[in-house]
């Protein structure tokens, strides 16, 4: 269960998984993503264990702190935590031609199959029937490109599927949102990869905003506290 009660339960469902399956292996992208998706599925009594492998992002400071922001909540609801490769060479061969694509478009396909393949992998060699992802509980992700590459790696083996459970719904958006205040989880403030960092710091020129500066913007607990208050 949620180790905090301000976090809405009133909402949240009793998931069940995909018919005769038993054990989830969760592909997290970070800890704000994936806050609600592991208290959901806590909630539900799933068994599950996290697989972090993330070499898309970068630079590599960045990725150490969403990695340590992920392994301090898996340890603090006692689930186990498999730290893959940061294979970062490999992650940029397999997007090379592709650095100026847009978000949500065919380099992320890519990298969403690399991280797919990898942890349908993992699942299949380590005993898990189900993989699935929290990469699709942010607004800002393509849900039905996430749900494709989770598919197609997870046919790779005739005994895996992947879960298409929408994490958003039944109010998970919102706590999603409330956990990461809760926690105070570093909000990492763009997608992973240094074209997005790049992307989104033109963005931010264009609009007058200061660029991104790495590991200093964090939820607070204060937030959540105005909010009740309102
Ligand atoms: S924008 Fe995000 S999903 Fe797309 S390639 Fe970069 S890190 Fe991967």
């Amino acid at each position: 269960m949620p180790a905090n009660p301000q976090v809405s339960e009133i909402d949240r469902q009793i998931l069940t998984l995909p018919k005769g399956r038993n054990k989830v292996l969760l592909h997290s992208c970070c800890a704000p993503c994936s806050g609600e998706v592991m208290e959901a599925m806590l909630a539900s009594g799933i068994d599950y264990s996290i697989y972090f492998y993330n070499p898309n992002i970068h630079p590599k400071r960045e990725y150490e702190i969403r990695k340590e922001e992920n392994i301090r909540f898996a340890q603090a609801h006692g689930i186990d935590f498999i730290d893959a490769d940061y294979d970062v060479d490999n992650w940029f061969e397999r997007v090379k031609g592709m650095e100026w694509e847009p978000e949500r478009g065919i380099r992320c396909t890519e990298c969403f199959d690399m991280r797919f393949e990898r942890t349908a992998l993992y699942a299949a060699e380590n005993g898990f029937d189900t993989i699935t992802s929290s990469l699709g509980i942010s607004r800002w992700k393509n849900m039905a490109q996430i749900n494709d590459c989770g598919q197609r790696a997870a046919a790779r083996y005739p005994e895996l599927v992947y879960w298409t459970y929408n994490w958003r719904k039944g109010g998970g958006s919102a706590r999603m949102i409330e956990i990461s205040k809760r926690e105070e989880f570093y909000q990492q403030e763009y997608c992973g990869c240094i074209y997005s960092l790049r992307d989104t710091n033109h963005h931010r020129r264009q609009n007058g905003r200061e660029k991104i500066e790495i590991g200093v913007k964090f939820y607070t607990h204060d937030d959540l506290k105005k909010e009740e208050n309102l």
